[in-house]
């Protein structure tokens, strides 16, 4: 079979596309013909070698992907996977393969593992937002930010979303009734504020603590909590602002969450993905053999939904 192969760590153009053993299931190993892949930004980490746990090398990037199990001819989505899921074929643990409903495409499957499971844990078991309260997504316009913006519309949130483009504002606005905010503009934490109609947000959710983790701080209604689902270095925060709000300040990270959180959180996508309130949102796709050109985009282009690899 074909898969991308990384066997130094370095630039994007590491990721080769070459022929592979045959993968053969063992036990309850679940064998998926892999339809369409989803490209999550922690994977550009750990190909350039700078995240904090590495695989050995050589290895196969990738958690997420969409395709048939081989077995049972099954629809399925993957959320995790034993031997990487960029290459055409993916052995998992069957508690990580899911089935995927009819009127969602293989690339809006391959767009549900990281994002909707971060956008579940950030928004509810992490930053326990409740029905009526405010929150601002702040990085809207990507994989997390746009489930998390269609889990707390569906949660009966007050939702405020920013992202730093034309494109991504529209895309976020259409989304249902939420408000938004292009986070280019530095007065944007005081214009969510004006569009919240509110003195403060109950829940922030934060894609990049490192540039707003000290505003986000200052624009806290009483009790009110930021969860930090993405940084990419430090920040310098005034604690007084926490103590005036009575804030809190979260950190998150998915494979810190039990199986007992995941089973919680897939069970509320498959309820969103019935009732119609989640939809994943696909940006690109591209030939899997252009892997390297998709990392580049990843984190050069502004964010307009999920980026997918197709083998
Ligand atoms: P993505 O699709 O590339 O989206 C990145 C988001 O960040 C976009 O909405 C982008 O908006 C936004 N952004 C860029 N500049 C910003 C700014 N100045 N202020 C606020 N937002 C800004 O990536 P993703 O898959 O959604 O992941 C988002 C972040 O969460 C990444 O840092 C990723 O590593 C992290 N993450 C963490 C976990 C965890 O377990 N903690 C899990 C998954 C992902 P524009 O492009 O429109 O400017």
């Amino acid at each position: 079979m074909q898969a991308i192969r990384v066997h130094v760590f370095g630039d994007p153009e590491v990721m080769i596309l070459e022929e592979a053993p045959n993968l053969e299931p063992v036990d309850d190993e679940v064998l998926v013909r892999i339809q369409a892949i989803g490209v999550n930004p922690v994977e550009t980490y750990v190909r350039s070698g700078v995240y904090r746990a590495l695989p050995p090398l050589p290895y196969t990037p990738g958690s997420d992907a969409a395709g048939i199990d081989v077995r049972s001819g099954a629809r399925v989505f993957v959320t995790e996977s034993l031997s990487g899921t960029y290459a055409e074929y993916a052995l998992c643990r069957p508690e990580h393969v899911h089935p995927l409903p009819d009127k969602l495409s293989y690339a809006q499957g391959a767009a549900l593992g990281a994002p909707y499971a971060t956008a579940f844990r950030a928004l509810f078991q992490r930053g326990g937002a409740r029905p009526g309260e405010t929150v601002l997504v702040h990085g809207a316009s990507g994989g997390v930010g746009l489930a998390t913006v269609q889990f707390a519309l569906a949660a009966g949130l007050s939702v405020v979303g920013t992202a730093g483009s034309e494109a991504g504002i529209e895309l976020v606005a259409a989304q249902g009734s939420v408000r938004t905010v292009d986070h280019r503009r530095p007065d944007h934490l005081a214009r969510a504020l004006e569009q919240a109609g509110r003195p403060g947000f109950d829940v922030i959710v934060e894609m990049r603590a490192d540039l707003n983790l000290g505003q986000d701080l200052a624009v806290l209604a009483p009790g009110g909590r930021v969860v930090v689902v993405g940084s990419r270095g430090q920040v310098d925060v005034n604690p007084r602002d926490l103590m005036n709000s009575d804030g809190a300040i979260l950190g998150m990270l998915l494979p810190n969450a039990s199986a007992t959180d995941l089973d919680e959180a897939w069970r509320a996508v498959g309820i969103g993905l019935r009732d119609g309130s989640l939809r994943p949102v696909i940006g690109r796709e591209l030939p899997l053999a252009e892997a390297p050109r998709g990392h580049r985009l990843l984190l050069e282009r502004p964010a307009l939904g999920k980026l997918v690899l197709v083998p």
